[in-house]
């Protein structure tokens, strides 16, 4: 039987891959690949999932009001811009739906998160890679890739693998240089480690070409129920609202989420936590050798003198129970992304990292 072909750029997808959670014949696994908090939700989220577990026969809210609210409290934002999804990977794919088809352009940056290419193809548009200058974002890069296609341009801020950032007056210079036509994605999936750092609300509101995304996945450690938000300008909220569907989030996400981001005394302590034991490792890998680009999210990149190092690394690494990620597919074929987990991980894949560079394989 002739195979039924999909719609054209279906099949220039890769498939996305996740970290890896277990490995065979090996015990004690610590999982450091994909950036998961790794003391998990706050008790509070906890309880309010068990609660949940009395209403499950019931449909969930259409509107998400009540996360809206609560996330609009916390964050001192406008409830009315907020659209929730699942995961931020899901705002980014109304918004790949909403505004890029056949014939439009989506900009990345070269070392850019996975699902703005995957999104875009899906959606029938066509990916633009952009060159990043030493792994860090260039406006001037992307000012330049764009024409009267561009419909979106992504940048994660902090990125996601690299850990850089670029600064809230560079982020304003690219919004003011962009065509009319085109909208500024904002992913800040791990805004929450940068104390201070608002991942760009401000500039939502001060601008209407401007969106953010934002997730529980990360710092709020709720990566297993799959919630994100959106902001953005009222006509784009009402926009995104058409393309999604009416029960995307679960009840047991929806209050977990509510309950997570009241939380704010679990949230200082994991970001505190997270920027102690982020200096350490950094440091402690250094002193093995193996040099870290400074990273403001919960994760490192370390970089290793070849592909062929950072391979075998990962592959003694593994043997060892540790689990990080291979970036190969950012285009840092000789780096290792590694999460910050606890300071007990930390201290092992430290050690496991000097025992590599000494010799052991
Ligand atoms: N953006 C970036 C930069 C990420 O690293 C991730 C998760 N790896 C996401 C978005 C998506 O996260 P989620 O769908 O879990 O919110």
């Amino acid at each position: 039987m002739a195979q039924i072909e999909p719609k054209p750029g279906i099949m220039e997808i890769a498939l996305y891959e996740g970290g890896k959670a277990t490995l065979d014949g090996v015990s004690n696994v610590v999982k450091l690949s994909s950036n998961e908090n790794p003391y998990g939700p706050s008790p509070a989220a906890q309880e309010a999932v068990r609660r949940t577990v009395h209403e499950l026969h019931r449909y969930p809210s259409t509107d998400h009001a009540a996360l809206r609210q609560a996330i609009a409290d916390m964050h001192g934002l406008d409830a009315a811009r907020i659209i929730c999804g699942v995961g931020s990977d899901e705002v980014i794919h109304f918004l790949c739906q909403a505004y890029a088809g056949p014939g439009s352009e989506v900009i990345h940056t070269e070392h850019g998160f996975a699902m703005y290419r995957i999104s875009t193809l899906v959606a029938g548009g066509t990916p633009v890679e952009v060159p990043e200058r030493e792994r860090v974002t260039d406006v001037d890069s992307i000012l330049n890739a764009c024409n009267d296609s561009t419909r979106l341009v992504f940048i994660a801020n902090p990125n996601n693998p690299t850990g850089t950032m670029i600064g809230l007056a560079e982020i304003e210079r690219l919004a003011e240089g962009l065509p009319p036509q085109c909208l500024l994605v904002l992913d800040g999936a791990y805004a929450e480690y940068v104390e201070g750092y608002d991942g760009g609300a401000r500039l939502v509101e001060m601008r209407d070409n401007v969106v953010m995304t934002r997730t529980f996945s990360k710092l709020y450690g709720l990566g297993g129920l799959r919630v994100g938000w959106g902001y953005a300008p009222k006509p784009v909220i009402d926009v995104l609202n058409r393309v999604r569907g009416p029960f995307n989030l679960s009840g047991t996400a929806l209050a977990a989420a509510e309950a997570a981001v009241r939380d704010t005394a679990y949230v200082e302590k994991c970001r505190d936590d997270n920027t102690r034991l982020r200096a350490w490792l950094s440091e402690a890998l250094a002193e093995h050798g193996v040099p870290c680009d400074t990273s403001t999210a919960n994760f490192v990149l370390a970089r290793f003198g070849s592909r062929e190092e950072a391979e075998a690394c990962d592959t003694y690494l593994q043997s060892q129970g540790l689990i990080v990620r291979r970036v190969a597919g950012y285009k840092l074929p000789n780096c290792l992304r590694i999460t910050v987990g606890d300071e007990a991980s930390c201290r092992r894949v430290a050690y496991c990292v000097g025992q590599f560079k000494a010799g052991a394989r």
